[in-house]
């Protein structure tokens, strides 16, 4: 499970253009990166895959069905964005909780798979508190909580960790990584930064202008950058 496929994925705004033809193979289990900066399409891919946004042409398959006339809660995806609007009435609890009652999970088995996402992200001891109690990373896990109780075959994170402080970033990198390890399954990472690529990524996807510029492990990137805006991206300056 968590396998997807975009063959010949295009995006038109009016008649611009913002994905040129894309094809892209994920494997299950895999931490992809895609990278490049602002405005090269990053969110837009990521939506499309969420369906959120609608494909102009080509198809997205997961785990072999072509997935572009199912709906964004069939697609057994889940996605964490960088602003994460959590409900500021409700406990960390309810908060993970409320996709599961939306789907109106039975109570034990919503009750199980908070508490084992909690453990998770070490939230354990706050599903009690309000989200105004918490501190910006503990409200960022509670986000991503909400995300893992549905146990998706594919996570998409948008940016997730820029609104964050430098030091708490660096932690949730590492906890992100945990995360992958622990439950092992495919996400799909979208930033900006560099730093997060090499440091978090099974395979990276260079993005520029809307095209695939480059698709390789940190290390293929790193050290046979396919020209020189990949190399300047990646911090290679040869
Ligand atoms: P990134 O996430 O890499 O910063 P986006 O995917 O948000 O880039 O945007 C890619 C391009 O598509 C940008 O030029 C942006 O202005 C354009 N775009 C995104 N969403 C829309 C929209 N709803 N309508 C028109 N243009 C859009
Ligand atoms: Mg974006």
């Amino acid at each position: 499970m968590g396998h997807l496929k975009l063959q010949a994925v295009t995006k038109t705004f009016g008649n611009v253009e913002v994905i040129r033809a894309t094809d892209l193979t994920i494997e299950e289990g895999e931490f992809v990166v895609f990278v490049g900066p602002s405005g090269c399409g990053k969110s837009t891919m990521l939506r499309m895959i969420a369906g959120l946004e609608e494909i102009s042409s080509g198809t997205i398959a997961i785990d072999g069905r072509v997935v572009n006339d199912i709906a964004p809660v069939e697609r057994g995806i889940a996605m964490v964005f960088q602003s994460y609007a959590l409900y500021p009435h409700m406990t960390v609890f309810e908060n993970i909780a409320f996709p599961l009652r939306v789907a109106k999970l039975a109570k034990g088995e919503v009750d199980q798979r908070v508490r084992r996402a909690a453990e998770l992200l070490k939230l354990s001891d706050r599903l009690e508190y309000k989200p105004g109690e918490l501190s910006g990373g503990q409200r960022q896990r509670v986000a991503i909580g909400r995300a893992i109780v549905r146990e998706p075959s594919v996570f998409l994170f948008d940016e997730p960790l820029s609104n964050l402080d430098a030091a708490l970033r660096s932690e949730m990198r590492v906890e992100l990584s945990r995360l992958h390890a622990s439950l092992g399954n495919t996400m799909i990472y979208v930033t900006h930064d560099q730093i997060e690529a090499m440091t978090m990524a099974t395979k990276i996807v260079v993005l520029r202008a809307g095209r695939v510029e480059q698709v390789g492990s940190p290390l293929e990137l790193f050290h046979k950058p396919a020209n020189r805006f990949v190399a300047g991206f990646i911090g290679n300056p040869t």
